[in-house]
C-alpha cells in the first residue's frame, strides 16, 4: 500500500480500517444484496444504518434527551443561514466573536437576517489568538451567542467557553468535532460539516437544543426550516445516504478506540509532539499564541517564503502532503485530525527536523 500522509485541512484523512471496511461492503451491504448507495432511504436496512449513525452521536458525545441529532446537506455554510433563521426570530439579534474567515462569514450571513453584534474581533494580528471577552459587553437580550469553537484557518481553539448565561451558546465545531470531549449541555446548538472529523464531503451534523426549534421565520425555505428535518428523524427528502453510512463507520472506529476520551489523548500527544518541536525550531514556529492553540490545525512558518515553498515541494516528495498554509495566512499548516496516526507526527517531525539541519 502507498498512502501518503494527508494533512489536509478539509476533506481530510479517513481512518484506513474505515475505508477498507466500506470497501468490503461496497458492493453488497450485509444480505442486501445491493450497495449502499443503491438503496432506498426509506428501506429496512437503510433506515438501521441512520438510526444507528444517530444513536452513536449521542452515546459518543453524551448527548442529552432534549436534544435534536440531524443529517443535513448544504454545507457547513448553510448553518451560516439557517441558524439566523431558525434561532434569532425573538429579538432578531446575536452576538458573535470575529475569530476567522469562517466567524466573519457566519456574521455576514447572519447580517442578511438579524442584527449582529461583534463582541471580539482578533483580526488585528491576523487572528492569531482568542479575543478575552468581557461579558458586560454581551447582549442582554440577543437571541443567541455564537462562536467559532475551532479555527481550521488560522489555528486557534477556544479553549474556555463564555459565559452567556440564559443566552443559548452557538458553535461551529466542523473542525474539532469529536476531537476532544465536550459537554453539549452547555450549547444551544452545534454543528459540523463531515469533511473534516467525520467522514465525506456531503453531510452537516446538527446537535440542537429542543426548544430553540419551531419558531422560524416565516421566510424560511422549507429545508432550511430544523422543525421539518427534526420531525422527520433527517429523512424529510432524501438524505445523503452513502456518506452518513460512512460516518457511521467513523463513529464505530471511534468507538472502538476507546471513544472521545481515547482520541482526545491520543489528539494531545500529536499535537505536543508538533507544538514542542516548533518550539524548540530554530527555523519553524507556529504562528498562535501558546494558550490559545488548536489540537486539529497547526500552522507554522519559517521566516522565508522561499524556504517555505521548498519545505512544501520536499515534504510532497517524501509522502506528507496537503503541508501548505492556507491561501490567507501563506506558510504552512498541519491538519491533525482523529485519523491522522501518532506516526505520522512523528515522522512528519523527523523530516523537518532533517529539512532544517539540511537548510541551515
Ligand atoms: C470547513 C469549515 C466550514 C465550511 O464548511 P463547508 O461544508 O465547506 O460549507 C465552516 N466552518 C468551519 C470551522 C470549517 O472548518
Amino acid at each position: 500500500m502507498s498512502r501518503v500522509y494527508n494533512f489536509s485541512a478539509g476533506p481530510s484523512m479517513l481512518p484506513v480500517e474505515v475505508l477498507e471496511k466500506a470497501q468490503k461492503e461496497m458492493v453488497e451491504y450485509g444480505k442486501a444484496g445491493m450497495s449502499v448507495m443503491e438503496m432506498s432511504h426509506r428501506s429496512k436496512d437503510y433506515e438501521e444504518i441512520i438510526q444507528g449513525c444517530e444513536s452513536l452521536v449521542r452515546e459518543l458525545m453524551h448527548v442529552p434527551d432534549n436534544y435534536k441529532v440531524m443529517f443535513l446537506q448544504g454545507g457547513g455554510s448553510s448553518q451560516f443561514a439557517m441558524i439566523p433563521m431558525n434561532l434569532g426570530n425573538k429579538n432578531k439579534k446575536c452576538d458573535i466573536v470575529i475569530t476567522g474567515q469562517w466567524a466573519k462569514k457566519a456574521a455576514q450571513e447572519a447580517e442578511r437576517y438579524i442584527t449582529v453584534n461583534k463582541i471580539a474581533s482578533s483580526a488585528d494580528k491576523t487572528f492569531s489568538y482568542i479575543p478575552k471577552l468581557d461579558k458586560n459587553t454581551f447582549s442582554k437580550d440577543a437571541d443567541y451567542f455564537y462562536i467559532c469553537l475551532n479555527n481550521t484557518i488560522y489555528g486557534t481553539k477556544f479553549n474556555e467557553l463564555p459565559d452567556t448565561g440564559d443566552i443559548p451558546l452557538v458553535a461551529d465545531i466542523s473542525s474539532c468535532i469529536m476531537s476532544e470531549e465536550l459537554d453539549v449541555s452547555k450549547f444551544g446548538l452545534l454543528f459540523a460539516g463531515a469533511q473534516k472529523n467525520l467522514g465525506p464531503a456531503g453531510v452537516t451534523l446538527v446537535i440542537v437544543r429542543e426548544d430553540l426549534i419551531g419558531n422560524a421565520m416565516d421566510i424560511t425555505p422549507t429545508m432550511f426550516n430544523y422543525q421539518i428535518h427534526a420531525d422527520n428523524a433527517s429523512l424529510y427528502n432524501t438524505p445523503p445516504t452513502y456518506g452518513i453510512y460512512i460516518i457511521k463507520l467513523v463513529l464505530e472506529w471511534i468507538k472502538e478506540q476507546g471513544g472521545i476520551k481515547a482520541v482526545q489523548a491520543v489528539n494531545e500527544k500529536k499535537a505536543k509532539i508538533l507544538y514542542d518541536f516548533l518550539d524548540s525550531s530554530d527555523m519553524f514556529k507556529g504562528t498562535v499564541v501558546p494558550e490559545d492553540r488548536s489540537l486539529m490545525n497547526v500552522p507554522f512558518v519559517t521566516d522565508d517564503d522561499d524556504l517555505n515553498a521548498k519545505f512544501i515541494k520536499e515534504a510532497k516528495e517524501a509522502g506528507f502532503v496537503n503541508l501548505k498554509g492556507h491561501r490567507s495566512v501563506g506558510g504552512m499548516r498541519a491538519s491533525i485530525y482523529n485519523a491522522m496516526p501518532v506516526e505520522g507526527v512523528e515522522k512528519l517531525v523527523e523530516f523537518m527536523k532533517k529539512f532544517e539541519a539540511e537548510n541551515k
